[in-house]
């Protein structure tokens, strides 16, 4: 893992790298999409798996779907920003369509697990902007995890028993969302954006703009 090297002076803002992270079936990737539709300027980090597409996914659009020889050259390399081991198969981040976006000023969303938000906050310290997604309940999020049908009950029983581990990282994280109502969660996380953005020490084209104001006068 290496710091990301950030060209202050040559672009506007700092970008930010919003990462969501909730036990699987919470409705982060559905939340992503939204977020995505409606912030044109969000980049989404596409990150390797090892595990099966579901019918319902691309390969280069929602994971680089990788074998595990694959993956394992990867980490050695130090190709990737963060990766972990979920639910028995290697995800992570590649490093270089990071580092290029937020040289760019650009703002990205990961959709990464606890382990992976651990990481990438020690290296990106500055950028990063975290939100826990929690499921209204238990009862419901098993709901969510049967009707989304992409699973093997055996694949979704393992995702309940590992849904404590991962909501048990809540506190690291600087908001939390519950998801009750789809439209309502995507609005609060898109305040957060909002704000985010408009942070002081985020906007670093700010000294140059007020310099203009003593030209002015
Ligand atoms: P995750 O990415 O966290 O594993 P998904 O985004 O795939 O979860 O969502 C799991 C299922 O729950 C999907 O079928 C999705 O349509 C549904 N879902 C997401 N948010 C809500 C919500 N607020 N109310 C009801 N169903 C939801
Ligand atoms: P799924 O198989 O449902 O797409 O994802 C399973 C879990 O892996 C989710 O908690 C998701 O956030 C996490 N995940 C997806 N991509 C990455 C990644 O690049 N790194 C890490 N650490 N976790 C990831």
């Amino acid at each position: 893992m290496s710091e990301c090297t950030i060209k202050s002076t040559m672009i506007k803002n700092r970008g930010i790298c919003f990462v969501l992270s909730a036990p699987s079936g919470a409705g982060k990737s559905t939340i992503a999409n939204a977020l995505r539709a409606s912030q044109p300027n969000l980049f989404p980090s596409i990150s390797v798996t090892t595990r099966s597409p579901r019918p319902s996914e691309q390969h280069g659009i929602h994971y680089h779907f990788i074998s595990q020889e694959e993956f394992k050259k990867q980490v050695k390399k130090g190709e990737l920003l963060e990766w972990a081991t979920v639910f028995g198969q290697g995800y992570g981040t590649p490093k270089a369509p990071v580092e290029k976006l937020l040289s760019e000023g650009k703002d990205l969303i990961f959709d990464i697990d606890w382990q992976g938000h651990q990481q990438i906050r020690k290296s990106l310290s500055q950028n990063i902007v975290s939100i826990f997604i929690l499921p209204p309940s238990l009862k419901e999020l098993e709901n969510r995890l049967k009707q989304r049908d992409s699973d093997h009950p055996n694949e979704i029983k393992n995702r309940m028993n590992k849904a404590l581990d991962e909501i048990e990282h809540w506190d690291e994280f600087d908001y939390v969302v519950i998801n009750y109502q789809l439209e309502k969660a995507v609005q609060e996380i898109e305040s957060i954006l909002i704000s985010e953005r408009l942070k002081t020490n985020r906007q670093i084209f700010l000294p140059s703009f007020i310099e203009k104001f003593y030209i002015e006068k």
